[in-house]
């Protein structure tokens, strides 16, 4: 397994391939657990090699969140690329990505907008800015997201249509604890009994909203009583909505989920100081 700190080293080692391989990325901000290593067994599944990149990303965390303090584990993150058959792993600094006088930004004006747009300004310019930045350097064929970042899946898809990327994306589903807990880096700033006892009656009460809408449950009415729900269990509810894909429109105003309509129900909401999203596509 090869580790590149700089992109002309990386670039020579790409251009060194042979033209009939097929490449698959993983973006990553490192802190990698079992989701990120699905991402990376799917892309080996389907690819001669498989690219990680490990960057945590500034432009992408406001000013009050936790670029400083997000977990940073480069050895054991190389271990599990190891062990996941990666063959190169891309761990570039923020001064070689974002060199002094950096001004060029990606914005997609739609999608991007509700659900974690309305609460984190600035989060999907900032990750559609450097995964068109990685694009452009890896040269990968075939790029692979987690559907847990269901909204950030879809803004990545527009932006690459909208763009003309000529990269296969593909959305993994979520790996997620026996609890039903999502795996995400920030679980690891949870208390035992947060992590255990409370977080996962996130997914619980999901499946359980999912099931009333697919029983004709008014859509509005649904919603509100999930939220209780939630609330009720010690969490401070951010959004919980219902919307379409891959368009992201609203459907409250719908009163009744048609049967064979693609939705997916997207909540963010606080534990202590930890926030967490989770959804549920179908
Ligand atoms: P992150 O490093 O957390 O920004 O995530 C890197 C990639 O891994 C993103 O495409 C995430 O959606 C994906 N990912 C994170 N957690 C999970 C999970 N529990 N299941 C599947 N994919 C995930």
């Amino acid at each position: 397994m090869k580790v590149f700190h700089d992109i002309v080293s990386y670039s020579a080692w790409r251009t060194s391939l042979p033209s009939s391989a097929s490449v698959g990325f993983v973006p990553t901000m490192g802190a990698l657990h079992a989701g990120h290593a699905r991402l990376l067994e799917v892309s080996r599944e389907q690819n001669t090699h498989t690219v990680l990149s490990i960057f945590v990303n500034p432009t992408q965390f406001g000013p009050n969140e936790d670029l400083s303090k997000y977990p940073r584990t480069l050895e054991s993150d190389l271990k599990i690329a190891e062990a996941e058959g990666v063959a190169a792993v891309f761990v570039p600094t923020e001064s070689m990505l974002y060199p002094d006088g950096y001004s060029t930004f990606v914005t997609e004006e739609k999608l991007s907008l509700p659900l974690c747009g309305v609460f984190r300004p600035g989060h999907f310019r900032g990750v559609a800015t450097i995964v068109l930045k990685l694009f452009n350097i890896i040269e990968a064929d075939h790029a692979y997201f987690g559907l847990k970042d269901a909204q950030q899946f879809f803004v990545i898809q527009k932006m690459a249509r909208d763009l003309n990327v000529r990269i296969k994306l593909t959305g993994v589903e979520t790996v997620r604890e026996a609890s039903g807990l999502a795996l995400s880096s920030r679980n690891t700033y949870l208390s035992k009994e947060e992590r255990t006892l409370t977080a996962p009656q996130f997914y619980q009460i999901l499946i359980s909203a999912k099931n009333e809408f697919q029983n004709g449950g008014v859509i509005a009415a649904v919603l509100e009583s999930a939220r209780g729900r939630l609330a009720q269990a010690g969490f401070q509810v951010q959004y919980l909505e219902l919307r379409s894909t891959p368009e992201l429109t609203d459907l409250t105003a719908m009163n009744i989920l048609p049967k064979e309509m693609g939705a997916v129900l997207a909540g963010a909401l606080f534990l202590g100081k930890v926030r967490l999203i989770d959804n549920i596509i179908w």
